[in-house]
């Protein structure tokens, strides 16, 4: 993977490709949180200082191929502009007369938001002559968008075909924290997964137990196990039909909630109550791991020196079902082993309760830091040879 050291900058027209799929307030359209944004102002002002144009590149939302007013740039550009300190101009377009009259107006140092990528139905397809025209557009092209390094789309795959290209400093710094963590973690390692589904973590899950020491299973996820294990689930999120897989998994470094918080509803004010995993009732739902649970991991987690967290453990959205992961969180923040954290919820989680400076890393992927921590090769990536 070419770096920015391995690049010339100076003076060219950049194009970067960014993660700025931010989440958004549904009701009054604001940004909600600006990590994502923050996390490429390294790389931003290294170009910048380096007099080089900056053209960012980016998908925002699910517009499938056609232009969704709401997922235009245009409404966070003001959250864009105060992250990086400067004026971001904006293009209606990404590609053609449009972007390319921006592009000729940038001064200098200047920051230029093309309109989302994913307007056109070509950047998912990859298709080669998108990719072309995207990298018209510039002189270089360099990839700070980890979080989307899975998807094989133009501004990510194609496009470094027809430009000198680099990882940005966001990109690197992933790579290195992750590829540190899968060939080289300083051992006991102890992974925590929870989450919703365990058909996204299945193959996350089956290649870290010959690694760990421990693995605590949390979230909705846990429930396929427990019911693997015959026990009742109620009405709990769970996958039926992945039981029969999740069986062969089980093990004595496979650690599962011994009891959990249920409710009849999923609501803020339920009325909850904490049984054993051989007591839920028909109509409970599991929302988080029990006070027994959080006990057994936090000693499990005991002696560790590497703590790898994807998942939250429970419905943590809510207050009454937040106290697992908020637990874990504290243990994880204090412990003094080397700690990595992704996954949107899981991040969101931490950054809820201000803990985000006590933890080693934390990863800005959630798919694309499974993909790699599977040992994946990941299609942006692998174009920034
Ligand atoms: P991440 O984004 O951190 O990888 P996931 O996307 O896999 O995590 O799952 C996060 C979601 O899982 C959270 O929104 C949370 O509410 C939900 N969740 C956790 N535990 C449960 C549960 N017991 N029942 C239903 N949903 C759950
Ligand atoms: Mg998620």
């Amino acid at each position: 993977m070419k770096t920015l050291s391995d690049i010339d900058i100076a003076n060219k027209i950049v194009l970067l490709r960014v993660d700025f799929n931010v989440p958004v307030d549904d009701e009054t359209g604001q940004v909600a949180d600006t990590s994502r944004i923050e996390a490429t102002l390294p790389t931003i002002t290294y170009l910048r200082e380096h007099n080089a144009k900056v053209v960012l590149l980016a998908h925002f939302g699910r517009p499938k191929g056609e232009v969704v007013e709401k997922l235009r740039f245009k409404n966070i550009i003001p959250a864009v502009s105060k992250v990086l300190g400067t004026e971001v101009h904006y293009a209606e377009d990404c590609v053609g007369e449009v972007a390319q009259q921006a592009v000729d107006a940038l001064p200098d140092g200047g920051v230029l938001l093309l309109e989302n990528v994913r307007f056109h139905k070509a950047e998912k397809e990859n298709d080669p002559e998108f990719a072309k025209q995207l990298a018209s557009l510039g002189d270089v092209y360099v990839n700070d968008a980890f979080g989307a390094a899975h998807r094989a789309h133009a501004s990510i795959a194609g496009i470094a075909e027809h430009l000198p290209h680099a990882a940005g400093l966001l990109m690197q710094n992933e790579v290195e924290e992750l590829t540190k963590l899968v060939e080289n973690p300083e051992k006991p390692v102890v992974a925590i997964i929870g989450g919703s589904k365990i058909s996204t973590k299945m193959n996350l899950i089956t290649s870290l137990l010959p690694k760990v020491e421990y693995l605590l299973l949390g979230g909705a996820l846990a429930n396929t196990v427990l019911m693997a294990q015959n026990h009742k689930v109620g009405k709990s999120l769970v996958e039926e039909e992945l039981a029969g897989t999740v069986k062969d998994l089980l093990s004595n470094k496979l650690r599962v909630p011994v009891d959990v918080v249920v409710a009849k509803e999923i609501k803020e004010d339920a009325e909850t109550r904490v049984v054993g995993v051989g007591a839920v009732e028909d109509d409970d739902i599991i929302l988080d791991i029990g006070p027994d649970t959080v006990k057994m991991y936090v000693d499990s987690m005991e002696g560790a020196n590497t703590i790898l967290w994807n998942g939250p453990m429970g419905v943590f959205e809510m207050e009454a079902f937040a106290m697992g992961t908020y637990h874990l969180a504290k243990e994880v923040a204090n412990s003094s082993a080397y700690s990595v954290l992704g996954g949107g919820e899981t991040v969101s989680a931490v950054n809820k309760v201000g803990l985000e400076d006590k933890i080693s890393f934390i990863s800005t992927g959630g798919g694309a830091m499974l993909e790699f921590m599977e040992g994946n090769e990941l299609p942006g990536i692998k174009a920034l040879d």
